[in-house]
């Protein structure tokens, strides 16, 4: 049996949600429609014209890319320019185009989550944190028999980590005490009777939950309460649990100067050249990595504590302005982010095996890199 389009989406958003993305970011389904059975997905850094003919030669029925392929608003359609005559390929083989962009940059395991472990970072951060996890307190009363079982079921959806973050899971505070209900006509009570006052030893159970897992923690917790009217508060928290964000700052296992550090990231992303801002012979401690256009994030870096920061994208004037302030800058290229297709790939082909789906989740073998040395 294939995935429905919807389905496999919804296993790429518990991974890298929307909501993690920059406000204006072009993310999400852009073309064609994920109410279909799947049978294959390809993975793409950019939609071209070359992915869209691999796609179909593959018999691909979705696209998931990480560059959009609408950018700014149409204000035409036509078929006799590239963007139209792509557009109108992928509709006519009825292949949909899904974008996760700056979430999958940001999410853990995503592409510079990716780009850090391939330079063999320790320690990581976030280079520019957009994002802290809203926490919640649930607070809920269970009568005595059934208290484990309702907070098993809460910590097996995903409760009970202090800070929503920490080493520590199963986490609860629990207050004795007594509960009072009066059953009326066309209730069903688990304990006592119609119209009759009750009093029933009960516990107050408290936990912490994140905002991605409340709605499951609570349906867990309802479906495991014996009550058919349950009493519980969900209270939201000023403390922030996960924190994530752009980029990530690390510490190379073994310092090295710059030209080192150059060869690695040649390396480490089979690169026939990099272009490099500094002294080759600076020492290298601590590297900033940020897939995609960087100009913007080479004074975080420095800030950050980071000797050289990996990117692509840097133009003239971004280069004089770190020689001046002496920070290290390695213009990987943009292509860089390519790496994302095969982890992308091999992720969410697990999550459609474990389920049992047939649907296969290939990694474009293209190269979309638009630059060739001459
Ligand atoms: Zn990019």
């Amino acid at each position: 049996m294939f995935a429905n389009g919807q389905t496999v989406i919804q296993w790429m958003e518990q991974w890298a949600p929307k909501s993690l993305a920059y406000p204006d970011d072009k993310i999400g389904l852009q073309l064609g429609t994920l109410n279909k059975e799947v049978k294959r997905v390809l993975v793409a850094l950019d939609v071209t014209e070359a992915v869209v003919d691999e796609a179909i030669a593959l018999g691909v029925d979705v696209i998931i890319a990480h560059h959009a392929i609408i950018f700014r608003p149409l204000t035409h359609l036509r078929t006799d320019l590239p963007a139209g005559k792509l557009y109108e390929k992928c509709i006519k083989h009825d292949i949909a185009v899904y974008i996760a962009h700056t979430n999958l940059d940001i999410t853990e395991g995503g592409v510079n989550h990716l780009l850090a472990d391939a330079l063999g970072l320790v320690d990581c951060v976030p280079l520019d944190e957009t994002y802290s996890e809203q926490l919640y307190k649930l607070s809920v009363f269970i009568p005595h028999p059934d208290s484990e079982r309702v907070r098993a079921a809460m910590f097996r959806a995903g409760a009970g980590f202090i800070n929503g973050v920490s080493n520590y899971s199963h986490c609860s505070f629990n207050i004795a005490g007594n509960g009072t209900f009066l059953p009326l006509d066309g209730a069903k009570p688990h304990i006592g009777e119609v119209g009759q006052l009750e009093s029933v030893e009960e516990l107050r159970v408290e936990v912490v939950v994140g905002e991605r897992e409340l709605k499951a923690v609570i349906r867990a917790m309802k479906d495991a309460h014996p009550y058919e009217e349950v009493a519980y508060d969900v209270v939201g928290l000023h403390n922030k649990g996960a924190k994530m964000g752009i980029g990530r700052v690390g510490r190379v296992l073994q310092a090295e100067t710059l030209g080192q550090c150059c060869e690695r990231v040649k390396q480490a992303f089979s690169l026939d050249y990099v272009r490099v801002v500094g002294d080759l012979q600076s020492r290298v401690r601590k590297v900033a990595v940020l897939g995609g256009s960087g100009a913007r994030f080479v004074g975080k870096a420095k800030f950050a504590g980071a000797d050289v920061i990996v990117t692509g994208d840097i133009d003239h004037h971004t280069a004089h302005d770190a020689l001046a302030s002496g920070m290290c800058i390695i213009d990987a290229g943009h292509h860089i982010e390519s790496i994302l297709k095969a982890a992308v790939a091999a992720r969410l082909q697990t999550s459609v095996s474990e389920q049992g789906y047939e649907t296969e989740i290939i990694a474009s073998a293209l190269s979309t890199n638009p630059f060739r040395l001459v």
